[in-house]
């Protein structure tokens, strides 16, 4: 901005306007003025095309016109919601000097600085999401991470490298990711977040590790295993500093971090994330998911949570089993009781970090109270039975002395505002009892002097009264206006009434309006003392809101457990996905709502010695299904959750890759193939034996000998390298050969029935290979003319009986003659790519091209 080098040239506004901008060139400044926060230049700019709100001009100032735009006080809060959402961050310069004796402008300042990842406010936030501030640093091949949910006051550290990176972007879905300005990591920039730049100084180990143990009150971060992450410090110092920087505070309430580490989490990879439809939908809706169906939780600290632990499921498992003990032992008698008590329950951790931050709302502190009164309630409705209920029933104790305090501090019913006042209880503070007092007498007072002043004037209509504007009052009609005494001085003429004062009337009124102003200074003051009591006893809030938000999600996970028909799962140290009767919950559930039929349950058996399964089967059939539903049930019984089967033993697991055609990523611009090759690859270098892979039709987008000879070698590699748990689903009928090659795979198929010359789906999976291709029977299905479909068939057993003839040549799994991935490249492919080899597509002339097709035809 050019106006801001000189501000001496400005009028004193501007140029206290301009010296706050300069401090916050990234952020769009809200100037307050009177009740309106102006923005100005470009702000107001970009103001006007984010917000659609009207520019105007407010004069010049260094002879340059103002350009301005303004947004009225008390619709503060859904302008911010919409910049917030636009990604957007906002520096709030308040009005903190006193207008009445200031000279020239009245002092500004901004007091905090609103941004994606680091806003609390209740209206700008989703109950049932956390708002994660993230901050990346990469140092030599290492990915330092350090983030902050500012709601929750958690902190969390960790590094990966850079294949793991993406993986940690999805799972932490941060608001807002802080990188260094100088060298922004590709994957932050691939994942489509809010990103904010930092200085390079910020990212820095010393500095972060010191400001984590200042934070934390810690001597050394080796308690928290956390003093090797150098990486990570160097990103916790940009966040701190970020942090405190929006909030204008220190930030009290964050005393907790937790140092996680790539290989704790079992994998699920963004393309799993996406695929397997965990939190919003493939054509991104955040309903019907499989969070969606699990959250039926009372609060929305317990969706938070659930969510959180959807995303991440650990390895070890000994969490997730505690969380089945505790399901169990609500599943002995009923959840529900717990869970209508929990409707009482405000949202104590947000409500903590506010107290924190001091942005806490009266009501807010009326919602604590109420919690912490049914406390002893929803203790009583717990039931024993699980050490996991025990120890969060222990956790459902706030110290007496909070309730107390605010029983005894805060109003009933008190108002929005602390500056609208009402708020601090009566009897709480005998000063503000007095002052109160006084304006409880304003009544009896009026009352009083109009019975006096009637007797004394003889003036029987007089009256005498107040109103906002204009004060207290004498009120005559102008026929009495000749028997009204000297001492009233008019102060008024009215068409039909003349009002005046008298001095006892004055003195009245200024005990009156200064008893009140005083009264609101006093309720301030009070306000800030009971929240000084507060933050000392933030941690038992904190550690209260924990334990609600634990047993809010437990209870939500039995309730559907008992609705859905779920079964406690077992984990076994050997290899094993053995489900008996598993279902897909989120297709089942839309089944049921749609009346559209029974879901079909499938078993699924693998160990040590079968650890593939060659699904094939008509379109349609099930197959993805099936596929996605061995993974839910897998991903449900990480997270402590029972699962949708009649019976489910699982062994140890540390990832769920799934490869699955989803519509064109257009997002990426990547063409559909090598989209599938990049997934695919990625897949196949990171997989092990404990992982579960769920391949469908790869190699499909390209053609057909290509995407065979590419399907086999890949099942080839899970197959003997990898060794992994995989569902390898396909139309590639000539991929049923693999199991008899293979030992650890064993071939199975979707089951249907043809009737005459249509099909029905029984969604069943079989062993065995499927008998031939439906694909023409689907056709038919799908509506396509019955002159088309018999063609199609005719061409169909054509094409099959030459294919029959040819197959004893190729053997599709023969060992690789060179290391490639594409080493399954039949005779009949080689000749063809020999042929393409020269071939420019992009060059051809439409002659040439057709001219190519016949020579290919020759060729196959
Ligand atoms: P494929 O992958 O074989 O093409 P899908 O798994 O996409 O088939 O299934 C197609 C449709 O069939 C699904 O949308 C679902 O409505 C229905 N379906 C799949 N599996 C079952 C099942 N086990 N029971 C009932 N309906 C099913």
């Amino acid at each position: 901005m050019s106006q801001v080098q000189d501000f001496s040239a400005h009028t004193p506004v501007m140029a206290q306007y301009l010296r706050i901008k300069a401090e916050h060139p990234d952020e769009l400044v809200f100037f307050r003025m009177g009740d309106f926060y102006e923005v100005f230049f470009d702000d107001a700019r970009k103001a006007n095309a984010l917000l659609d709100i009207t520019l105007t001009a407010r004069g010049q100032s260094a002879g340059q016109p103002v350009v301005m735009a303004g947004i009225p006080v008390n619709a503060l809060e859904s302008y911010l919601a919409k910049l917030i959402k636009l990604g957007e961050a906002v520096a709030i310069a308040e009005q903190v000097g006193d207008v009445a004796t200031s000279k020239g402008p009245v002092e500004r300042k901004v007091v905090r600085v609103v941004t994606p990842g680091t806003v609390t406010d209740s209206e700008l936030l989703a109950d049932k999401q956390d708002s994660v501030l993230l901050a990346v640093v990469a140092q030599g091949k290492t990915f330092g991470l350090a983030w902050l949910s500012m709601t929750q006051g958690q902190l969390g550290l960790a590094e990966c490298t850079d294949k793991e990176l993406p993986s940690w972007l999805a799972r932490l879905s941060p608001a807002e990711v802080l990188v260094d300005r100088e060298k922004q990591p590709a994957a932050v920039l691939a994942a489509h977040v809010p990103i904010t730049n930092r200085p390079s100084w910020q990212f820095d180990t010393a500095l972060g590790a010191r400001k984590l143990c200042e934070q934390l009150a810690v001597a050394s971060l080796a308690g928290f295993n956390a003093q090797q992450l150098s990486a990570a410090q160097a990103a916790a110092a940009a966040l701190l500093s970020y942090a405190e920087h929006t909030q204008g505070r220190a930030l009290a309430h964050v005393k907790s971090l937790s140092v996680q580490r790539s290989g704790d989490l079992l994998d699920l990879p963004p393309a799993t994330q996406r695929n397997l439809e965990l939190t919003v939908t493939l054509r991104g809706e955040t309903s019907p998911t499989l969070l969606s169906l699990l959250d039926s939780c009372r609060t929305g600290m317990g969706s938070r949570a659930l969510r959180h632990w959807l995303l991440h499921p650990k390895r070890e498992r000994a969490e997730a089993l505690a969380r089945h003990g505790a399901i169990d032992a609500l599943l002995q008698g009923s959840p529900e009781p717990l869970r209508e008590a929990l409707r009482q329950v405000s949202d104590v951790e947000r409500i903590a970090a506010r107290i924190a931050l001091r942005q806490v709302r009266p009501r807010e502190l009326t919602g604590l109270r109420a919690t912490l009164q049914v406390l002893p309630e929803l203790q009583r409705l717990v039931p024993a039975g699980s050490a996991l209920l025990d120890e969060l029933a222990t956790g459902l104790l706030a110290s007496p002395h909070i309730e107390e305090l605010l029983s005894r501090a805060i109003a009933d019913e008190p108002a929005v505002l602390v500056r609208d006042g009402g708020v601090i209880a009566d009897g709480f503070d005998a000063e503000l009892d007095e002052l109160r007092a006084i304006q409880g007498n304003c009544d009896a007072f009026l009352i009083d002097m109009e019975t006096r002043e009637r007797a004394r004037t003889g003036i029987p209509n007089l009256r005498v009264q107040f109103n906002r504007v204009h004060g207290f009052f004498i009120e005559v009609t102008q026929g009495q206006v000749d028997k009204v005494p000297l001492d009233y001085q008019r102060r008024q003429t009215l068409k039909n009434a003349e009002r005046y004062i008298t001095p006892e009337l004055k003195a009245f009124e200024d005990k009156a309006l200064s008893a009140q102003e005083r009264a609101l200074s006093r309720e301030k003051l009070l306000f800030e003392l009971v929240l000084d009591q507060l933050i000392a006893e933030l941690q038992p809030l904190t550690r209260l809101g924990r334990a609600l938000a634990s047993l809010d999600a437990l209870a939500a996970l039995a309730e559907r457990a008992a609705t859905l028909r779920w079964c406690r799962p077992e984990f076994v140290n050997q290899p094993a996905i053995d489900i008996t009767a598993g279902r897909h919950p989120v297709v089942e559930s839309r089944l049921r709502e749609t009346g559209a039929g029974e879901f079909m349950a499938n078993d699924c058996h693998l160990d040590a010695r079968t650890r593939m399964l060659m699904i094939t089967g008509p379109n349609m059939g099930g197959k993805s299904t099936f596929m996605r539903q061995v993974a839910l049930i897998s991903l449900l019984a990480a997270i402590g959750s029972f699962v949708p089967a009649d019976a489910c033993r699982l062994g140890p697991m540390d990832a769920i890759h799934t490869r699955i055609g989803a519509a064109d990523d257009l997002a990426n611009a990547q063409s559909t193939f090598m989209l599938e090759m990049t997934e695919g690859a990625a897949i196949l270098h990171s997989a092990t034996d404990q992982s579960l892979v769920l391949m469908d039709e790869i190699g499909r987008g390209t053609s057909t000998f290509d995407g065979l000879a590419l399907a086999g070698a890949i099942a080839s590699h899970l197959h003997d390298k990898s060794r992994s748990f995989t569902l390898f689903a396909t139309h590639y009928f000539e991929l049923t050969e693999f199991p008899a090659k293979h030992r650890e795979a064993i071939n199975c198929h979707v089951g249907a029935v043809e009737s005459g010359d249509s099909i029905v789906f029984l969604h069943e999976i079989q062993p065995g290979p499927a008998s031939r291709s439906y694909g023409v029977q689907v056709a038919r299905l799908a509506g396509m003319p019955a002159s088309l479909v018999r063609q199609a068939r005719a061409t169909l057993e054509a094409l099959e009986a030459k294919a029959g003839e040819g197959r004893a040549q190729i053997d599709l799994f023969a060992p690789a003659p060179a290391a490639t991935m594409a080493t399954a490249v039949t005779e009949a492919t080689s000749a063809l790519h020999l042929a393409m080899d020269d071939v420019d597509p992009d060059t051809l002339s439409p002659r040439e091209a057709l001219a190519l097709v016949y020579q290919l035809k020759s060729l196959s």
